[in-house]
């Protein structure tokens, strides 16, 4: 989740196998990495820091953290390799899809934690194999995915190489897996996250629910293994969804399904639901219909006032789809708080539905009605 990683390795021991895993993986994050090569306390070690060079990485620095050598300089390639904050979009985490053309594939991340189901989805959405492609026409396949063709549509199925194949990550990594979902959840429109219906949602569920609403990607929940708990009474469907908003309150917009990747049940409505927040994750709403919503919820709820000032808003406009944009012109955009941000986009909801896709508020200044805008 981080902005620029910073891999430290260990300058006297020489480049190890595990320093090549992880190099391997950073490389394929598309994150900036800067590599602190740690424990070259003085000038003599400088060379064996150059070894390091062979990781494959853009940048390299010879630290000492016992003695604070070579650290003003860390210090200063990190904030190099820090993105620029883009104040169009307030500095809210998520990297845009590249826009792909009319009716390419929606791509499909599958997430969630080990022992999930995962693997069994996939193979069950693979498995028929009418469905499988060997790529989708117009779009460059990585080969990690799959493509499928359902119903003459398209989909691609992101990062099912460790499916198909033998996982090529090592046990010894298994803790880097929320980085490799991480990645998926990057490449993808929509995300399926499948969570344990005979445990129900956990901390690490909740984390990952998270990931998706600030990478800004579609999201469906999939309540799996719902077969096992069929027999059992202290488990039923109310009482699961009751606990998913109770745990994963910040993915409230997001279905759900009841299914069992196992036995197949449910499984039928997965890609339709997919389709149908996608449409949710794509929809432009018309600038004459969203300001229309706009002045009728200022009137039901003005914004609070700042130091005694009317906040005023003036004006909406949706500015990007995947996921929904909007952005509302104000006389001080700083002035409204969260509190109202929510009543905003709850309201947004109740009127438009967007189903299953986050939603993006940016706040900009605009003086005085008839003047300028800025930013
Ligand atoms: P992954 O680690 O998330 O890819 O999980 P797998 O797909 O390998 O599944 C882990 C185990 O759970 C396997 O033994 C599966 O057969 C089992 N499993 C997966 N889905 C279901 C389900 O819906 N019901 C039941 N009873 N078992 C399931």
């Amino acid at each position: 989740e981080a902005d620029v990683i910073v891999l430290v390795v260990d300058g006297r021991a020489g480049v190890t196998p595990a320093d090549e895993d992880i190099a391997d993986l950073l490389r394929r994050s598309s994150k900036p990495v800067v590599m602190a090569v740690n424990k070259i306390d003085g000038p003599r070690h400088e060379d064996e820091a150059a070894e390091f060079w062979s990781l494959g990485l853009s940048s390299l620095l010879s630290v000492s953290a016992a003695h604070g050598r070579g650290i003003y300089e860390l210090c200063e390639a990190i904030v190099e390799a820090l993105p620029q904050v883009d104040p169009a979009t307030d500095g809210e985490p998520g990297t845009p899809i590249e826009e792909a053309e009319p009716g390419g594939p929606i791509r499909i991340a599958v997430v969630g934690r080990p022992n999930i189901g995962k693997s069994t989805l996939i193979n069950a959405l693979l498995g028929e194999e009418r469905h499988v492609v060997d790529d989708v026409p117009g779009t460059t396949m990585d080969p990690i995915d799959s493509a499928l063709m359902i119903d003459d549509r398209p989909y691609v199925l992101v990062d099912t190489a460790g499916v198909r194949k033998k996982a090529r990550i090592g046990d010894q990594l298994e803790r880097f897996v929320s980085l490799r979902a991480i990645r998926s959840i990057e490449r993808c429109h929509v995300t399926l996250l499948m969570i344990d219906g005979t445990e129900g949602p956990t901390d690490q569920d909740a984390k990952l629910a998270q990931l998706v609403g600030d990478r800004g990607r579609a999201l469906v929940v999939l309540i799996n293994k719902w077969d096992l708990v069929r027999d059992d009474p202290d488990i039923d469907a109310r009482s699961t969804v009751d606990e998913l908003e109770r745990r994963l309150p910040h993915i409230t917009w997001a279905p759900h399904l009841f299914i069992s990747a196992k036995t197949g049940k449910g499984l039928h409505r997965v890609i339709s639901t997919v389709d149908r927040v996608y449409r949710e994750f794509d929809r432009r709403i018309p600038t004459a219909q969203l300001n229309r919503f706009l002045e009728a919820a200022v009137a039901t709820h003005t914004p609070p006032q700042r130091y005694h000032h009317p906040v005023r808003l003036y004006y909406a406009t949706q500015t990007r789809v995947r996921p929904p944009t909007f952005a509302l012109f104000s006389n001080t955009p700083e002035g409204i708080g969260p509190a109202y941000r929510r009543y905003l986009a709850n309201r947004l909801r109740e009127r438009f539905g967007f189903e299953g896709t986050p939603l993006r508020l940016q706040f900009k200044r605009r003086r005085k009605l008839g003047e300028a805008m800025e930013g």
